[in-house]
């Protein structure tokens, strides 16, 4: 009986991914002139933050921000919006470009500016290994943002000169392994990638390491800084609480995980033991590839391998 059950659901999984693989190539073609493309500008405290996103109507979503201190980028937005982050190169003569990490939304245009202005990009040596060919993305990823080109990046320097003092590359991982900080300490500011996010987190990339984020929210709280330049969500002021904030989420959540997990509660069983909720739609438009239930896991992972190398 369970066999005819999974059969059928593994069926109905493949007809509805096949549907929505073909929708997505209709919506492509059928939207694409009449695309709204955004690009927002705004000022804090002397660093350009440019938002880029998207919309075929209403305000757009998942939109990414590139940032501009004198000749230098943090991160290069969706290559969906080439053109656009191509001309914010040019007007800003950028020289160098400092990517967080090599996912597309902040990879996306690297190649394309580095061959428009010459320029110097740099990011961790994990980056640079995965940049250096095309990285495999699922087609959510490939709608919403786009596919990153391949380019040569160089392992990033200890620290760079900027018109607002020092800059200083801090390897965070959690997000991703290859997830590094931008620390301005005569500005107050933090260029965080996706080490924030939100104060809350409602979904996991099943790649994503709870027990590494928290270690690095931790790291990062040791940092002098109040501007807390997020690639989705800044925070102009108090940014040392937002991260605060979302330490204390996320601890609050890998303990319960990991206090259920000791006493043989299995993973399903976790999940509703803790009230969490799930976004089906999302999960599935995402292929599994974020939801919540990725949160449990991770935390379940990041515990046993701890252990496992204590032991
Ligand atoms: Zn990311």
């Amino acid at each position: 009986m369970q066999a005819i059950n999974s059969n059928s659901q593994g069926l109905f999984f493949l007809r509805n991914t096949i549907k929505l693989i073909f929708l997505c190539k209709v919506l492509k073609y059928s939207i694409k002139g009449w695309v709204m493309r955004l690009i927002k500008l705004y000022d804090f405290n002397g660093i350009k933050g440019y938002k880029l996103g998207w919309s075929v109507f209403g305000p757009p979503l998942m939109t990414v921000y590139c940032y501009v201190i004198g000749d230098v980028m943090v991160d290069t937005g969706q290559s969906h919006l080439q053109k656009e982050a191509c001309r914010i190169a040019g007007d800003h003569h950028i020289k160098h470009i400092y990517l967080t990490h090599h996912h597309e939304d902040h990879s996306g245009n690297a190649a394309a500016i580095k061959k428009m202005v010459n320029a110097g990009v740099y990011g961790h040596g994990i980056t640079k290994e995965k940049l250096s060919a095309r990285f495999k993305i699922l087609p959510y990823q490939k709608y919403a943002w786009g596919k990153a080109a391949p380019l040569e990046i160089e392992v990033l320097p200890q620290k760079t000169q900027t018109d607002l003092g020092d800059m200083t590359g801090i390897h965070m991982p959690g997000h991703s392994k290859d997830h590094i900080v931008y620390h301005i300490k005569k500005a107050g500011v933090l260029f965080s990638g996706d080490l924030y996010l939100a104060d809350r987190i409602k979904f996991f990339r099943a790649d994503e390491d709870i027990g590494a984020q928290i270690q690095s929210l931790k790291n990062v709280l040791t940092l002098d800084f109040d501007t807390l330049l997020c690639s989705h969500y800044p925070k102009r002021e108090n940014g040392k609480k937002h991260i605060e904030k979302k330490l204390g989420f996320l601890e609050d959540l890998y303990g319960g995980i990991i206090r259920l997990w000791d006493k043989g509660v299995p993973e399903r069983q976790i999940f509703n033991t803790l009230g969490l909720k799930e976004n089906y739609m999302i999960k599935y438009i995402c292929f599994g590839n974020v939801s919540m239930i990725n949160a449990v896991r991770s935390a379940i992972r990041h515990y046993e391998t701890n252990k496992q190398r204590i032991g």
